[in-house]
């Protein structure tokens, strides 16, 4: 038994190595419940991290919060996220991450979809990332399941722009952005102002008093 779970104030686990999506999670949780700590990948015993064969977002985030508790006995947080572009019926959607073949390889990932939306007109760009949040807790000998979703949606330009953020951000144009009279991308805003209009951000803030309702029972 690990021993976070005999710690003298409440801990979550999120099945992450993302220093990042901790920090957040951590930040957006402790608003909601006063003194957690959440534990990432890196904090606990290693195990056995299950391949993400289900063909949504909701079913991966199951399957890594699910082997979360089974690993650690703590209640359990997973996401799963993506970008889902109309003019390419959703893709590259569960599968953003290797896209273009190589897990993680972001700028391949990015080549890849100017590449396919090259003949894409402006007013047909438009896509929205999407993200499930999966938490999932021990009671007794049964888990108790519950999922959140978080949208952001907006269009993907022609060339990359930024610095800052991950992945398709230097591609992305938020509504919420455009809507402020901005043409700025994901990547170019402050990690707080994507966090208040992201996918993740949406989610996690709808997840928190889930968690907090949840550890205030046990
Ligand atoms: P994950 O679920 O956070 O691992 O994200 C899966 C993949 O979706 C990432 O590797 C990125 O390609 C893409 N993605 C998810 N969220 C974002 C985001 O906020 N910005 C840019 N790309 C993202």
């Amino acid at each position: 038994m690990p021993d976070a779970e005999r710690a003298d104030h409440p801990v979550v686990f999120l099945a992450s190595r993302n220093t990042k999506k901790i920090a957040e999670m951590q930040r957006i949780l402790a608003e909601h419940v006063p003194g957690i700590e959440v534990l990432g990948l890196d904090d606990v015993a290693p195990y056995d991290e299950p391949p993400e064969t289900e063909p949504t977002f909701e079913g991966n985030a199951l399957i890594k919060a699910r082997a979360g508790v089974t690993a650690t006995g703590l209640p359990s947080i997973a996401d799963d996220s993506g970008l889902c572009v109309d003019a390419l019926n959703g893709m590259p959607g569960v599968l953003s991450a290797r896209w273009a073949g190589t897990a993680k390889d972001d700028a391949a990932n990015n080549r890849l979809l100017l590449e396919q939306l090259d003949d894409v007109p402006d007013e047909r760009r438009t896509a929205h990332f999407t993200c499930a949040v999966a938490f999932v807790r021990p009671v007794g000998d049964e888990t108790v399941e519950h999922v959140v979703h978080g949208e952001m949606p907006g269009r993907v330009i022609r060339e990359l722009r930024g610095s800052g953020g991950f992945g398709y951000d230097v591609l992305f144009v938020a509504d919420d952005t455009l809507a402020r009279g901005e043409e700025r991308t994901s990547a170019e805003l402050p990690a707080a102002e994507k966090d208040a209009i992201s996918h993740r951000g949406r989610a996690l803030r709808a997840l928190a008093p889930v968690v907090a309702e949840a550890l205030a029972r046990t």
